[in-house]
């Protein structure tokens, strides 16, 4: 019986795109397979858009864009508590879609929904967020103030590795700050934004607020290039980042472009080194090394090597490989098939570029779904690929140095500078580390140092591509432009004709 229900064929569903408040079936005759990545299998096609269809999402927000920005504040609030409500209700639906798409474990796809929540209730704080500056008799009878007005239509472009979390960084400010939005998920795990827009629907979002268009550089490109679309934020990897931001710059776009990572993860001779290795194997190995936080090497200082590395090899076996749906299961497969040969083929490198394996994963490369087990990879070094790409995987290097400055030497020599942290029981080091580090986020016996929502995120160098990070203040800052009003009340008796140039008095 339970034989039978295994074999029968998968139904291919459709995915549609979210325009003006309802799902749009594509016209273009064009669709990308989505795989569910723990079976191989494809479970949908998903529409891509044309030109004409982008322009169709971009007319809708157009449209919305008056009545929303003109929402008082305190029924946007209100509507964002509703928002929270809904999504809270239906954390469990939201995240078993990202197990079926992503393929990250149900209850890693939990966290990414809260992660993904906070931003949400930081945008609950509107009205709070928005005031102003006021300064009264700035010149006598004369006061000025300062306020902060939304942008228009924005566009949004996320990566496949948060399919939830990344929208709500982008939507959840851009829409409180009065905004319209035109999103453009993944198209590899594209099921969870429909599903948000399904969502912001049901919790009372006007229509035309938020809409979603599928699809590939068509769609993206035609959203940078839109004459009616203010700004573009983008998270994904740093070749698409820099073509992301040239080309919404050159279109008089705002542009915030969070682009890859290679997070390194000191470690000093001091350390409580069982910590930094349950660190390390979290942080190298949760999500299958498919966060743009993840740690991916591991420069051990001095005596921390061998101890470190006696310590990583005891948790791997432990580590619970396996499709996300299952109950246990801590690592779950890659996104695509061509990612997993790309991953192995790292792995397969190594050894003649000089590095040593310790841990091999790639006999979990077999099979249809996408995995490959926890490897572990020592002796890397700078000009090895094993070390100076992203491998997005789960494969975490370590690199040995002796001091803690050759160490700083090779955070600040990498080309990004999204996350790095630090563990050791020394304050004066990991303060000097903090402020030596050439790195947006820093962690301090912290392997993931994501900001909570009301902090913003984002790295340095090739990590992002812009000037504002994401989420939080900056985030708010990003979704809006000021303005300056001055202004006077005069007593109609003292109005005379001056005209010098207006002086303060
Ligand atoms: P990606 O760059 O391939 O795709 C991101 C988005 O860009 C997708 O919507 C995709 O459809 C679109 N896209 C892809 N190629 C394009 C092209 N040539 N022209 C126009 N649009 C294009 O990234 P990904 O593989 O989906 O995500 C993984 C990458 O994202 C990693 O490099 C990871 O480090 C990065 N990332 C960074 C952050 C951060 O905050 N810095 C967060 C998450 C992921």
């Amino acid at each position: 019986m339970t034989d039978t229900l295994q074999e029968a064929p998968t139904a291919v569903k459709p995915i549609n795109h979210w325009i003006g408040g309802m799902s749009v079936a594509g016209s273009s005759g064009r669709s990308g397979a989505v795989y569910n990545p723990a079976t191989g299998r494809q479970t949908g096609a998903v529409d891509f858009a044309s030109v004409e269809e982008v322009d169709r999402a971009v007319a809708a927000a157009k449209a919305a864009f008056p009545a929303w920005r003109a929402t008082s504040l305190s029924k946007r609030a209100d509507l964002f508590f509703r928002i929270r409500a809904t999504f809270d209700e239906h954390r469990d639906d939201i995240a078993r879609i990202l197990t079926s798409e992503h393929g990250k474990v149900h209850t890693d796809a939990l966290g990414e929904v809260a992660r993904g929540l906070e931003i949400v209730e930081f945008a609950c704080g509107i009205p709070h967020l928005l005031k102003g500056g006021y300064s009264e008799q700035a010149s006598t009878g004369i006061d000025v103030y300062s306020i902060r007005q939304p942008l228009g239509v924005v566009g949004g472009i996320s990566p496949f590795n948060f399919p939830a979390m990344v929208p709500m960084w982008m939507f959840a400010p851009a829409i409180a700050c009065g905004n319209t939005f035109v999103l453009k998920p993944s198209e590899k795990d594209p099921s969870a934004s429909v599903y948000l827009a399904q969502l912001l629907h049901e919790a009372g979002l006007p229509d035309g607020v938020f809409n979603v268009v599928h699809g590939d550089k068509v769609a993206v490109d035609s959203l940078l290039e839109h004459p009616d679309v203010s700004a573009i934020s983008f998270v994904g990897s740093t070749p698409v980042a820099k073509h992301i931001y040239s080309t919404a710059t050159s279109h008089g776009k705002r542009c915030q472009a969070l682009a890859g990572a290679k997070n390194h993860m000191i470690v000093l001779p001091d350390a409580d080194i069982d910590m930094a290795a349950d660190a390390a194997v979290s942080a190298g190995y949760g999500s299958a090394g498919e966060r743009c936080m993840a740690v991916s090497m591991v420069v051990a200082v001095g005596g921390a090597a061998e101890p470190l590395i006696d310590a990583i090899k005891e948790r791997i076996p432990k580590i619970k490989v396996g499709a996300g749906d299952q109950p246990g299961v801590e690592m779950g497969p890659l996104i695509t098939r061509e990612h997993r040969d790309r991953v192995v083929s790292y792995i397969e490198r190594a050894p003649s570029e000089g590095a040593k394996v310790v841990v091999d994963g790639r006999k979990g490369a077999n099979g249809d779904g996408f995995f490959v087990n926890p490897t572990l990879i020592d002796e890397t070094k700078p000009g090895m690929s094993v070390y100076d790409d992203e491998i997005f995987g789960p494969v975490l290097g370590v690199t040995r140095v002796e001091t803690y400055d050759e160490a700083l030497a090779l955070v600040n020599e990498s080309p990004f500078g999204n996350g790095t942290a630090i563990f050791t029981r020394d304050g004066g080091v990991a303060r000097q580390f903090q402020f030596d580090a050439q790195a947006g986020m820093v962690g301090v016996n912290v392997p993931i140092p994501v900001p909570v929502a009301y902090y913003s995120f984002g790295g340095w160098k090739n990590s992002l591509f812009g000037d504002l990070h994401i989420y939080g203040p900056e985030g708010i800052q990003f979704y809006t432009r000021g303005k300056v009003v001055t202004s006077r009340w005069p007593d109609p008796a003292t109005s005379k004709v001056d005209l010098g140039f207006p002086r303060t008095h």
